[in-house]
């Protein structure tokens, strides 16, 4: 049976009723964390390279291809600097997550997308690197915004749909100068919007790709439509469509935290990444207590440019938990 076989019962449990918002807020910031870094050693590898590693199917953070156990990369790393800007400005200033970014990427970290170097790197101002690169490219429909997106998903959820799918195109569009970047941020900050809610994103997708800029609308309705399969991607899975169609798949097709994220690792190719998206949307979905100990055991986000600090599980959680609560209440 295919998962595209309308005999295919539905598999996801509904039982999730138990969980709090700030289990699910957790739930998706470890969870994309772990999905990083669970990927990142199949990076650019072939379809079902992580179960023929596993065959016993209890997959591990095995490390490789220059990454430690448990190592994060630059998905990970770019979602904290956007997740501690947010809390230590108060809001979104564009400006300044920007300016954390080029630190990092200063830093010479491991891992970083090819577009977002070239616009951190280009020494061209905040508000103008990204449209010129894409300008004199035409190439920005990457997923680095995508993979990014946790920590500002779970800040802006509270504001409501219109309000965190405005500051995802903003945030992608510090490095993503195409529009097809932003439209599918915000369809990513919307539907984690509606898991840490309670509700169901898949359920959620026709009412949110209403909100998409008509322009873009047509090819993300394609690749999140429920008989989509990541086998009918027209493109690699580094780009956005295919990346968050393929990490809604692997949402709408298993019925655990840990059974998404193998799927989606599973598909090959841009691994790391599909498996962060993966990982923010089912951790929203089935919350912080259904992400196995044994991978956020090993977990740790080495973060380039910040005096050598190294993030573990614990503190992912803390920042998760801070940015659920939202920017303190400012006294008059
Ligand atoms: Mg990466």
């Amino acid at each position: 049976m295919t998962p595209q076989d309308p005999a295919t019962p539905p598999t996801r449990p509904r039982r999730t009723d138990h969980l709090t918002r700030t289990d699910r807020a957790a739930g998706a910031v470890v969870g994309s964390a772990v999905g990083d870094a669970l990927g990142a050693p199949f990076e650019f590898g072939p379809a079902g390279a992580f179960s023929a590693r596993f065959p016993d199917g209890v997959g591990e953070m095995c490390g490789g291809g220059g990454w430690d156990p448990g190592e994060a990369t630059d998905d990970t790393q770019m979602a904290v600097l956007v997740g501690e800007s947010l809390l230590e400005r108060g809001g979104l200033e564009p400006a300044d997550v920007f300016g954390r970014f080029r630190r990092w990427a200063a830093a010479d970290p491991k891992d970083i997308g090819l577009q977002t170097e070239i616009v951190l790197t280009s020494g061209d101002s905040w508000d103008l690197a990204a449209s010129l690169h894409f300008q004199m490219t035409g190439l920005a429909a990457g997923n680095g915004s995508l993979m990014r997106a946790a920590t500002s998903a779970v800040y802006f959820a509270e504001a409501g749909r219109e309000a965190t799918m405005a500051a995802a195109r903003r945030l992608a569009a510090l490095t993503h100068g195409d529009g097809a970047a932003w439209e599918g941020t915000a369809v990513l900050h919307e539907l984690v919007r509606v898991a840490l809610d309670g509700g169901d994103p898949v359920a959620a997708v026709p009412g949110t790709l209403a909100r998409v800029a008509e322009g873009h609308r047509p090819r993300w309705a394609t690749v999140l439509a429920p008989d989509w399969h990541p086998d009918l991607a027209t493109e690699f899975n580094g780009a956005v469509w295919p990346c968050l169609g393929s990490a809604l798949w692997a949402l709408r097709t298993t019925g655990t935290y840990e059974s998404a994220v193998a799927a989606a690792i599973d598909l090959g190719g841009d691994t790391d990444t599909v498996a962060a998206v993966t990982g923010t949307l089912a951790g929203a979905v089935y919350g912080l207590p259904a992400i196995p100990a044994r991978w956020t055991g090993p977990l740790h986000v080495p973060l380039p440019g910040s005096g050598g600090r190294v993030l573990d599980a614990a503190d992912l959680v803390a920042l998760a938990e801070a940015l659920v609560r939202g920017p303190a209440p400012t006294h008059p």
